[in-house]
């Protein structure tokens, strides 16, 4: 087969309503380029039968190519997967739920063609979410802006367009807690954005939990800063000070013959403050370590169980 302009990558955890849908609309959009294009369906573990349709899609059309994981990896690491397999000069992240609504990807081509290498599409407004997801998400972005060293975007999710140099560079990246669209960020290049609407989902339910939005907002802070690690010394270096202004008051006091400060309870709300910090700390290191012990392991990304060939 030609090798492709275009690459799509889908990542899909029991998606099994979208993709009949998924698969007609990117179809529409990328036909109407007439650039030879493939769409990447990575199956992230699914039970739904999700695993089937896609298998069943790539039969049918050699330009769907499944990506078939052993188990659930999260939707990071299948995307990760998708850049791998994917083979075209430029290569679009997409959700398979179609919240990104496909016909953006001809905004996205227009600005590749102009010359950009990162065309990231910027959430104007949303649809269909709870006020809890729109507010965390709102927050998430504005807290990574201020505490990271790179500077993303607000408002952007991973549904961008990556050139080629860009993936390839991406690829070299083989970090395990990965933040994709903060490490486009970084990789540099020429980088603009394209206006979107962000849909409501086409069918299912939002397959990020708190859990795993928790989760993911961690990986993206302890990936790109070490802020929670400083914030740990500056905590430190304020209890510390407060104790040692507290010393020459309560020796003033004392001598003025005053009682206050007296017995348990002022000891006890000390030790239990100091021990905290002291705690929240070393949870705070402990985050920085084990990260650094999965690092260590080097173990492969994902597992594969069924992958068409990578050329
Ligand atoms: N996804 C995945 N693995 C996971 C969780 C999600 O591949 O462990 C996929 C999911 O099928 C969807 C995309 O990642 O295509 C975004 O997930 P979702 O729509 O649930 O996130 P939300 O839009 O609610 O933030
Ligand atoms: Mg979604």
């Amino acid at each position: 087969m030609m090798k492709p302009t275009f690459s799509i990558i889908a990542p899909i955890f029991n998606e099994i309503d979208s993709i009949p849908e998924l698969y007609k609309r990117i179809s529409e959009v990328m036909n109407s380029t007439n650039d030879p294009w493939e769409l990447v369906m990575i199956d992230d573990g699914s039970t739904d039968g999700s695993t089937d349709a896609i298998r069943q899609l790539g039969a049918n059309d050699q330009r769907v190519r499944p990506v078939i994981f052993a188990r659930n990896f999260g939707h990071q690491i299948a995307v990760t997967a998708g850049l791998d397999y994917a083979r075209g000069d430029a290569v679009v992240i997409i959700d398979a739920d179609l919240q990104d609504p496909p016909e953006v990807i001809l905004d996205m081509i227009a600005k590749w063609r102009e010359g950009f290498e990162v065309v990231y599409a910027v959430r104007s407004e949303r649809e269909g979410e709870t006020w809890f997801k729109e507010f965390t998400a709102s927050l998430f972005y504005r807290l990574i802006y201020r505490i990271t060293d790179v500077d993303i975007p607000l408002d952007t999710g991973d549904f961008r367009l990556l050139d080629r140099k860009v993936v390839d560079v991406m690829g070299q990246m083989r970090e395990r807690h990965r933040f994709l669209r903060g490490m486009s960020v970084w990789v540099g290049f020429k980088q603009t954005g394209v206006e979107y609407k962000r849909a409501a989902r086409f069918a299912g339910e939002t397959k990020y939990p708190f859990r795993k939005m928790i989760k993911f907002a961690t990986d993206a802070i302890t990936s790109f800063s070490y802020f929670p690690l400083q914030m740990a010394m500056y905590l430190g270096f304020i209890s510390a000070g407060i104790s040692i202004l507290v010393i020459p008051v309560v020796i003033a006091m004392r001598l003025a013959g005053s009682q206050a400060f007296f017995g348990q309870a002022s000891t006890l709300i000390a030790v239990l403050f100091l021990g905290g910090v002291q705690l929240i700390s070393l949870g705070i290191l402990g985050e920085y370590v084990g990260r650094l012990y999965d690092e260590a392991k080097a173990r492969p990304l994902y597992i594969v169980s069924e992958a068409p060939d990578q050329e």
